[in-house]
C-alpha cells in the first residue's frame, strides 16, 4: 500500500482535527468505544424470536426427563430368551401407563414414549411379527438400550446452554422454549430514527417534477435497519433549512438510540447537517479514507448515537455496513458483531483506486471451497443497482495500477457465498 495513502491507525488521541481523514478501521473503533448494550427487556417467548439473550441459559432438569423409545416397536427385557411374548399393553407418547416388562412379556411402544419399567429396549416393529396377542421377535440378539434414549441424554441438567449475548435464531428459541422459560429477557432493541434531507426528493408514489428524485436512502436504511435488528421508530424527510432541520434532530435525538441522517454533508450550500451536528452534538469524525462515502459524519448526544451518511445511495448504504450495523449489534448485546473477512479471487481486471475501495461483487464458492469475486459493473456511488444482488465488499487497497484477473483481495461477506456458476 502506498503509505502516503494509508493515515496511520493510532493517532486519533492526538489533534482533535475532525476533518482528518480517519481509516475506516479507525473511525469503526471510535463508534465501538461510544456503543454500550442497552437496557433488557421481558417478553413472550413467541415473540422473541430473532431478539438477543440477556442471560445464560442454564438447563435446570434433565431431557429427555425419561428413558424414551427412539422408535416405534416393543419394549422388552434385552436378555429374555422367550420365543415369543406376552403383550401386556400399548405405551404410547404422553401416556404413561401402569406396567412392569418381565421376561415372557412386551409392551408396545411408540417413538417418544416412556419406556416402561422392567424393559431395557425397544425392538423396532420391523423387527418383529404379531400374533394374536403375542409378539415374535426377529432379530439375532436384542442389546440392552437399544432404541432407548436415556435420562438426560439431549440436556444434562446444569448444561451451559446458550450465553448471553446469542441470537434467537430458530434451533435457539428452541432451546429455550424446551428449558420452559417463557417469558424470556432479552436485550431492548435499538430504537432508530431515519432522516432523509435535500429538497429534490419525492415520495415514491409521487410523480417527478422537474429537478426531483424519489427518496431511496429512507427504505435501503429501514430495511438495512431491520436486517440489522433495530426498531425502525421514525422515517422521514428533513427540509433543507437550516433552523427546520435541526428541530426535527433535536426531536429524533431526544426519542432515540441512534439517529441516521442521508445527504447534506458535503460542501454544498444546503449541506447543513455538519453545521447542525456541530451545535446539537459531540462530532467525532467527518471524513473516513474511503470510496464511496468518504464524508460521514459521527457524533453522540450523550448514549444516543448520530450518523450523518452521504447521500448518494451506495454510499449510504457502504457506511451503514461499515459503522452503523456493528454499533446496532453492540447496542443489541450481540456477542458476534462482525461479518467474516475472507480472501477472495478477482474473476476479471478491476480498476486502481485512490482510496479504501469497497467494491460490491459476488462471490461463488467453488467445490474446493475457493472463493471466485465478480464486481457488479461501474462502481459510481450513485448507482444503487450495483448493490443489488451483491454478496461481498471487496476491500481494495489504493494503489497506482490496476488490479488483475486472478488477484486475491479481502472481502466482508454480507450473505453467504453463492454456488459456482
Ligand atoms: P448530498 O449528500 O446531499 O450532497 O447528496 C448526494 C447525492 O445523493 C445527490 O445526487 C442527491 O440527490 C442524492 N441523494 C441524497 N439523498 C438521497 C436519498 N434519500 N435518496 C436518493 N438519493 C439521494
Ligand atoms: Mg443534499
Amino acid at each position: 500500500m502506498n503509505p502516503s495513502h494509508s493515515p496511520s491507525l493510532a493517532t486519533h488521541t492526538q489533534a482533535r482535527d475532525l476533518d482528518r481523514l480517519l481509516h475506516p478501521d479507525e473511525a469503526k473503533q471510535i463508534v465501538l468505544q461510544h456503543a454500550h448494550p442497552l437496557a433488557h427487556e421481558t417478553i413472550p417467548l413467541a415473540e422473541a424470536a430473532w431478539r438477543v439473550l440477556a442471560d445464560d441459559l442454564i438447563a435446570t432438569d434433565d431431557h429427555p426427563p425419561f428413558p424414551a423409545a427412539t422408535m416405534d416397536g416393543y419394549a422388552v427385557v434385552a436378555s429374555d430368551a422367550s420365543p415369543w411374548r406376552e403383550v401386556i399393553g400399548v405405551q404410547t407418547a404422553g401416556h404413561p401407563i401402569d406396567v412392569e416388562v418381565t421376561p415372557g412379556t412386551a409392551v408396545r411402544i411408540t417413538t417418544g414414549a416412556p419406556v416402561p419399567p422392567g424393559a431395557d429396549a425397544v425392538v423396532r416393529v420391523e423387527n418383529t411379527e404379531s400374533v394374536d396377542d403375542h409378539v415374535i421377535i426377529h432379530q439375532e440378539a436384542v442389546q440392552p438400550g437399544e432404541n432407548i434414549r436415556p435420562i438426560g441424554f439431549d440436556l444434562r441438567r446444569g448444561d451451559r446452554l446458550l450465553p448471553a449475548g446469542t441470537l434467537l435464531g430458530p434451533a435457539e428459541i428452541g432451546l429455550v422454549a424446551s428449558l420452559g422459560v417463557d417469558p424470556v429477557r432479552v436485550f431492548r432493541r435499538p430504537r432508530v430514527s431515519v432522516l432523509s434531507t435535500g429538497d429534490e426528493l419525492v415520495e415514491p408514489a409521487q410523480p417527478l417534477a422537474p429537478g426531483k428524485i424519489r427518496d431511496s436512502n429512507r427504505f435501503s436504511l429501514m430495511a438495512a435497519l431491520t436486517a440489522g435488528g433495530a426498531e425502525v421508530i421514525w422515517a422521514g424527510k428533513g427540509p433543507d433549512d437550516q433552523d427546520a432541520l435541526a428541530a426535527v434532530l433535536r426531536e429524533r435525538i431526544a426519542d432515540s438510540d441512534v439517529v441516521i441522517t442521508s445527504g447534506g454533508v458535503s460542501m454544498g450550500e444546503t449541506d447543513y447537517i455538519k453545521a447542525i451536528l456541530d451545535e446539537l452534538a459531540t462530532v467525532h469524525f467527518r471524513r473516513v479514507f474511503m470510496k464511496p462515502g468518504k464524508p460521514l459524519n459521527f457524533a453522540t448526544v450523550g448514549d444516543v448515537l448520530i450518523f450523518g451518511l452521504p447521500g448518494n445511495p451506495v454510499s449510504a448504504l457502504v457506511g451503514f455496513e461499515l459503522f452503523i450495523r456493528p454499533a446496532l449489534a453492540v447496542l443489541s448485546g450481540r456477542r458476534e458483531i462482525d461479518r467474516p473477512r475472507v480472501t477472495v479471487t478477482l474473476a476479471h481486471e478491476t480498476p486502481p483506486t485512490d482510496r479504501i475501495e469497497y467494491q460490491r461483487a459476488v462471490v461463488r464458492a467453488d467445490s474446493e471451497g475457493r472463493l471466485i469475486a465478480t464486481t457488479t459493473g461501474n462502481q459510481a456511488s450513485s448507482r444503487l443497482v450495483s448493490f443489488v444482488g451483491a454478496n461481498a465488499l471487496l476491500v481494495i487497497p489504493p494503489r497506482d495500477e490496476a488490479y488483475q484477473a486472478g488477484e486475491r483481495v479481502e472481502a466482508i461477506l454480507l450473505d453467504p457465498p453463492l454456488p459456482a456458476s
